[in-house]
């Protein structure tokens, strides 16, 4: 089962793959194996009708050889603290793949936010700052929106943050609303990133992207923007699957329309539903991933692509929108079948670039345009994407390990140059 693999010892093979192909010293992978640092919080809220419930929380602090700790904060109800410490693992070489002069860190909430009042989860929001903020500051650690957290989330935890310091931190979280100190670009910066990462791959294996087929699962932050970013590049959007289930038009589902039709949903019911959408037919979770198509977006969680699901899907690019979708076991399969892999340490470092824009706004006090916000995202990601593909090509590894190896490489010479090593 998909929940039983343990993310961490992903993350760890990964690494270790990289480090072997680098031939670096045995130091390096020791240090970078796990987080330097990792805490774990009780965060006591008081709900609606009285009571007191405990929620547990964590940041973990994997490397800061580049530069503050940087990474998101998620809530869910499926958080462990393996999870928190393979996704901080993951922003360190996230960071690092697009040359941005960041550590890496994340932080969780076990918590199931659609069952909480708006009013509990700010209450649970601010709490988890109180008990964090000695650990992340501007310079320190700096956190940002991830699943299932937003925009008005993080103007809490600034809010929050600045009450306890006793002055304006706004380059303290990134993903911030636009009223206080956010980027232009920075909602949709995950997505238009996996369309660029997409449209540099599909170049290169000789995929027209106008007209070309993609299935996406996940269909909120990431998966939506992904959706309208490959749309804007002439892709048709055929199949796409989340929690309320799986829609698919052979012609390509209206991804504006599906927007609204989502909107809505959650407005009426508060559940983002994009089943029975007007327009498209349901098909089963099997039927999803043999669809015949040219590029697959996993745009949701986790392992997701396990070894069954590798040997059933009928694409030739994977662009990983989300952290770490793909298992090792499903890794190797792909590679046999000759199905590229954008991997997610790169594909869906989009919103960390426009995080790092958003805080150097912060900090020089001085805005820019979303054009500009966009040009410059668009700049990085195709440089790193080039970079990447080079190293693959020089090593003959898969762009999962040539993106490490970039990453590492970075890693390792801050931290000799530091003296750890
Ligand atoms: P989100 O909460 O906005 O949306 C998650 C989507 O995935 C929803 O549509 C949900 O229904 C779907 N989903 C969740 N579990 C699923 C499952 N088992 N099967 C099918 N669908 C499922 O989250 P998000 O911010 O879009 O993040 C999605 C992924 O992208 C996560 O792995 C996250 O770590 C990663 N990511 C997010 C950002 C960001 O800026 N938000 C940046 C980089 C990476």
């Amino acid at each position: 089962m998909a929940e039983e693999l343990n993310v961490f010892e992903t993350a760890q093979k990964q690494l270790k793959a990289a480090c072997d192909a680098l031939k670096l010293e045995p130091g390096i992978y020791e240090i970078l194996k796990q987080p330097q640092r990792i805490v774990e919080v009780a965060i006591p809220v008081k709900m609606d009708d009285g009571s007191i419930q405990v929620f547990t929380g964590w940041r973990s602090q994997h490397n800061n050889a580049c530069g503050p700790y940087k990474g998101g904060i998620r809530y869910s109800p499926k958080a462990y603290a393996d999870e928190v410490r393979a996704l901080s693992l993951w922003m360190t070489f996230k960071c690092a793949v697009l040359g941005l002069p960041y550590g890496g860190g994340k932080g969780a909430i076990k918590v199931d936010p659609s069952k909480l009042s708006a009013g509990e989860l700010e209450r649970l929001s601010r709490g988890f700052i109180d008990l964090i903020h000695p650990l992340i500051g501007a310079d320190k650690d700096v956190p940002a929106p991830d699943m299932n957290t937003n925009a008005v989330i993080m103007g809490w935890m600034v809010d929050e943050f600045e009450k306890l310091q006793g002055h304006p931190e706004p380059g303290v979280v990134t993903g911030k609303p636009l009223a206080y100190g956010g980027s232009l670009g920075r909602t949709a910066a995950t997505g238009n990133g996996v369309g660029f990462a997409v449209r540099e791959a599909c170049k290169k294996v000789g995929i027209d992207l106008k007209g070309a087929r993609v299935v996406l699962q996940g269909f909120g932050n990431v998966g939506s923007y992904t959706a309208l970013a490959l749309a804007r590049l002439g892709a048709k959007i055929i199949a796409i699957s989340d929690l309320t289930g799986t829609i698919y038009n052979k012609d390509g589902i209206d991804i504006e329309g599906l927007i609204k039709y989502q909107a809505k949903n959650k407005a009426e019911t508060g559940v983002p539903k994009i089943a029975d959408f007007p327009g498209t037919q349901a098909i089963s979770i099997d039927e999803f991933w043999r669809t015949e198509c040219e590029v697959l977006c996993p745009c949701a969680t986790e392992n997701q692509i396990t070894a069954e699901v590798a040997q059933v899907v009928n694409c030739k690019v994977i662009g990983e929108g989300a952290n770490g979708p793909t298992t090792p076991e499903a890794d190797e399969i792909l590679l046999q079948r000759g199905i590229l892999v954008v991997p997610d340490i790169f594909c869906s470092a989009g919103g960390v670039t426009v995080s790092y824009f958003e805080w150097v706004q912060n900090l020089q006090n001085y805005y820019w345009t979303e054009e500009e916000v966009n040009a410059k995202l668009e700049r990085n990601m195709v440089e790193s994407f080039n970079k990447i593909y080079d190293m693959q090509v020089k090593h003959g590894v898969t762009m999962r390990t040539a993106a490490f190896m970039v990453a590492i490489e970075r890693v390792a010479q801050a931290m000799r140059v530091r003296g750890w090593v």
